[in-house]
């Protein structure tokens, strides 16, 4: 599997740090993992093709996790997709992007219904926690704890190799579980050791859970500007012995 990382930010301003969006290319399918501002102009740098895209997983209902969905879905209309998609999203997200997509069709009568998606198969579905064959692979589902809304950390796997992607996350118990044995887990490091991290990651904590997982490469990302004055690796090398990644814009892994 591939994993292409398309933003390593956050919603604050960065030069060189786009908000949440991961591809994962698995050879026979393409996934896009969260859709923050300016996802889709990052698939296309990191010279993939958006309309490859057969599924998309959302984290949770902050807009550095979703805005960009807007448009990339305005791109597969004016493209003429035709190829199905299904978008996965927690149920608090799932009834507000129904309402959004709705107040959003901005195109007319005569393009509603090319917006809406009937002129390609496009299934948008809540998820609830658990596992579940997906035509990527097997998806297991567990809820986080982040802020007031429903904040979903995936684990995928295809053949032998899992992936994990926290989303945005404080650590508790679900995330060890979820990072079991992973070959690659991409998790939050929102703030540098020694500050109060509500609601995310510090690297010292990502180490800590990815120690009690066993998991082999940590992947650092999610991170605020002022984490970046910070060395990253040296902050999880204290809770972590593995191999760490900070994540970078583009950066493609092979897992
Ligand atoms: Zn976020
Ligand atoms: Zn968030």
């Amino acid at each position: 599997m591939k994993l292409i990382i398309l933003g390593s930010g956050t919603c604050l301003p960065s030069t060189s740090r786009h908000p949440a969006g991961y591809l994962l290319d698995t050879g026979a399918e393409l996934l896009l993992i969260d859709c923050g501002d300016g996802t889709l102009n990052q698939i296309a740098h990191a010279g993939y093709d958006p309309m490859q895209i057969t599924t998309i997983l959302i984290s949770h209902g902050h807009l550095d996790h979703f805005a960009g969905l807007f448009a990339l879905l305005m791109s597969y209309m004016v493209a003429g997709r035709t190829n199905p998609l299904s978008i996965l999203c927690p149920p608090d997200l799932h009834a507000k992007l129904l309402t959004l997509l709705a107040t959003l069709d901005t195109c007319g009568t005569s393009m509603e219904t090319s917006w809406l998606g009937t002129h390609y198969q496009r299934i948008i579905d809540p998820l609830e926690p658990g596992n579940s064959e997906q035509p990527f692979g097997k998806l297991t589902v567990m809820q986080l704890v982040h802020a007031d809304l429903i904040a979903y950390g995936y684990r995928i796997e295809v053949k032998d190799k899992a992936i994990v992607y926290s989303g945005d996350t404080e650590y508790c118990p679900a995330l060890i579980s979820l990072c079991k044995k992973a070959d690659a887990a991409i998790l939050d490091c929102s703030f540098p050791n020694g500050t109060e991290a509500n609601g995310h990651l510090t690297p010292g904590l990502a180490g800590m859970a990815a120690t009690e997982a066993k998991a082999k490469h940590l992947i650092l990302s999610h991170i605020y500007p002022e984490t970046d004055r910070h060395d990253l690796n040296a902050e999880t090398q204290t809770s972590f012995i593995g191999k760490i990644t900070v994540a970078r814009d583009l950066l493609s892994i092979t897992v």
